[in-house]
C-alpha cells in the first residue's frame, strides 16, 4: 500500500486528501460531479456548500466554536479556506459560497500528490487491500448506497433523518416536568411537560403559524415512512398531536394529582443523562421558530437546545455498531469513514472527521496506531458519542458542549463552557504532542529545526 484512496470530493473529502497531502501521502481523490450529480450539488466544484453560507459561531462560547478553534490547530484546509473567503456575519463565520469552494478545489488541484478522479465509485471491493476513507455524505449515490447495504445490511444504513430536538438536563424546568412512564411501564424513565387545554391551543397555534423550512421535491416521499413532522400532524387536525406523541393516557402530574391535557415526553439520550430528547418531535420549523416555539411547552421555557429538529435526505451509517473513534472500521482497520455518513451534522464537523480521518489513514500507512482526541475536546466528543457502543437509537448529532465528559464543580451556563474549553485547549495539546499528531507541515518544533 503506497497510496489512500478517498471517495466524495466534498468537505470530509478534501479535509482528509490535505491532511494526507501535508504527510507526505499519495492520494486518490474520487469525484462524482460533474458525470453524476446529487439532488442538492449545483456545480462540479469541489467542498460545494449545498445550503447555507455559514459555518455557525466563531467564538468558542458555543461548541463548534471550539470545534474550529482545534481544526486550526490541527492545520485544517476548510477552516483555511474559509477564512479566505469570510464575509461579514457578526460573530458566525460566513463565506462567499463560490470563493470558498473556488479555493479549496484550487488548493487540492494544484497539490502534487493529490490525483483528482472524475468517477463515480459504485463498488468498495475494488479497495479491499488498500486504505480508503469513504466521505461521500448524506446525498452517497444510490449504486455507493447499495453497496453500503450489501455491507452492513440494511439495519445498519439510514437513508434520511428525523430528527428531533434535544435540550440539556440541567435546563429543564423540575418544578413543572416530572418523572413517569406511560402506565408506569419502564419506571420512570421519561420526563414529562405536561400541558393544560389553553396551553396545548396555543402550543398548536403557534406551531401553524410557525415558519417552515420548504419541503425539497426528493424529500416528499418522507412523510409516508412513519416519520411525519408535528406540524404536519397539527395540520390534519388541531387535536391529532393530543393522540399522537403528545397523548397523555397513562400519565398523572403528581403536582396535580390529574391526566394532563396533553404531553410532551423527555427520553434521556446520553450515558451521563446530561441531554434530553423531545421524543416525536420531528419538525420543519426553520430554527428561529423551533427556538420561539418550544419554549411554551411548560417546563422548557429556559431550556437551552443543543440541537434542533429537523426532517431530511440523509445516508448515514450506524456508527456505533461499526466504528470506532477514530473513524476506522471495526471489522476492517483499512476502512475509514467520514463526514456526514458517519452520523455527525453540519459543514464544520464533517470537515472535521474528515481531518481526523486523514491523519489516521496516513498513520496506518506507516504501520501506526490510529488516535483520537479525548473526549474533553469538541472533535473527542463528538466521535465518543458517534461510536458510543451503548447506543442503539442513533441520531446525527452537531458539535455541544452537552456531549463533553462531566466538569467537576457546579458551573452553568457561560461559566461552564469557558471552564469547558479552558480544560479542552490543554487536553488537546497534550494530545497532540502525546500522539505527534500535527503534520510535519504544520508543527512549529519541526518547522523551527529545518
Ligand atoms: C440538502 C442539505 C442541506 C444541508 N444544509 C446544511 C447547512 O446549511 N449547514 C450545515 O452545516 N450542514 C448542512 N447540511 C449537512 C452537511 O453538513 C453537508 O451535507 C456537508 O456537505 C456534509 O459534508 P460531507 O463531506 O459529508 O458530504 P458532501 O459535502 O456532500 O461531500 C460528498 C461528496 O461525495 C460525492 N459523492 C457521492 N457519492 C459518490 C460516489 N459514489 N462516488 C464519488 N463521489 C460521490 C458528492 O458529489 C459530494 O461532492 C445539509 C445537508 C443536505 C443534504
Amino acid at each position: 500500500m503506497t497510496r489512500v484512496h478517498v471517495i466524495g470530493g466534498g468537505l470530509a473529502g478534501c479535509e482528509a486528501a490535505w491532511q494526507l497531502a501535508r504527510r507526505g501521502v499519495a492520494v486518490r481523490l474520487y469525484e462524482m460531479r460533474p458525470a453524476r450529480g446529487t439532488e442538492a450539488h449545483r456545480s462540479d466544484r469541489l467542498a460545494e456548500l449545498v445550503c447555507s453560507n455559514s459555518f455557525r459561531s466563531a467564538s468558542p462560547d458555543a461548541a463548534v466554536g471550539l470545534l474550529k478553534e482545534e481544526m486550526r490547530r490541527l492545520g485544517s484546509l476548510i477552516l483555511q479556506a474559509a477564512e479566505s473567503a469570510r464575509v461579514p456575519a457578526g460573530t458566525a463565520l460566513a463565506v462567499d459560497r463560490d470563493g470558498f469552494s473556488a479555493e479549496v478545489t484550487r488548493s487540492i488541484e494544484a497539490e502534487p500528490s493529490i490525483e483528482v478522479v472524475r468517477e463515480e465509485v459504485t463498488s468498495l471491493e475494488r479497495f479491499a487491500d488498500e486504505l480508503v476513507i469513504v466521505a461521500s455524505g448524506p446525498l452517497t449515490s444510490p449504486a455507493l448506497y447499495d453497496e453500503l447495504r450489501r455491507l452492513f445490511g440494511r439495519d445498519h444504513l439510514y437513508f434520511y433523518d428525523a430528527i428531533s430536538p434535544i435540550v440539556t438536563a440541567d435546563s429543564i424546568d423540575r418544578a413543572v416536568a416530572f418523572r413517569a412512564s406511560r402506565y408506569g411501564k419502564g419506571g420512570d424513565d421519561y420526563l414529562n411537560c405536561p400541558l393544560s387545554r389553553d396551553e396545548y391551543r396555543r402550543f398548536v397555534d403557534e406551531l401553524l403559524r410557525a415558519e417552515k423550512v420548504p419541503t425539497r421535491e426528493f424529500e416528499r416521499c418522507l412523510y409516508f415512512e412513519g416519520c411525519m413532522p408535528i406540524e404536519e400532524m397539527a395540520r390534519r387536525g388541531r387535536e391529532t398531536l393530543a393522540f399522537g406523541p403528545m397523548r397523555p393516557v397513562g400519565l398523572v402530574d403528581p403536582h396535580t394529582g390529574e391526566r394532563p391535557y396533553a404531553v410532551v415526553q423527555l427520553r434521556q439520550d446520553d450515558r451521563a443523562g446530561t441531554l434530553y430528547s423531545l421524543v416525536g418531535f420531528q419538525t420543519k420549523m426553520t430554527y428561529p421558530e423551533q427556538r420561539r416555539v418550544l419554549p411554551l411547552i411548560p417546563g422548557l421555557a429556559a431550556a437551552e437546545f443543543v440541537r434542533l429538529g429537523s426532517l431530511h435526505r440523509n445516508t448515514f451509517i450506524h456508527s456505533p455498531s461499526l466504528l470506532e473513534p477514530t473513524l476506522e472500521l471495526r471489522r476492517q482497520p483499512t476502512m475509514f469513514f467520514a463526514g456526514q455518513l458517519v452520523g455527525v451534522e453540519g459543514y464544520v464537523e464533517s470537515a472535521a472527521s474528515g481531518l481526523l480521518a486523514g491523519v489516521n489513514a496516513a498513520r496506518r500507512l506507516r504501520g501506526r496506531a490510529a488516535v483520537a482526541p479525548p473526549p474533553t475536546t469538541a472533535l473527542g466528543s463528538l466521535l465518543a458519542y458517534v461510536s458510543d457502543r451503548a447506543r442503539g437509537d442513533f441520531q446525527p448529532m452537531n458539535a455541544s458542549y452537552g456531549l463533553f465528559a462531566p466538569i467537576a464543580g457546579r458551573l452553568r451556563g457561560k461559566d461552564k463552557r469557558a471552564a469547558l474549553g479552558a480544560r479542552a485547549a490543554g487536553e488537546l495539546s497534550a494530545w497532540i504532542v502525546g500522539e505527534g499528531v500535527l503534520a510535519p507541515s504544520a508543527d512549529p518544533r519541526r518547522q523551527a529545526q529545518s
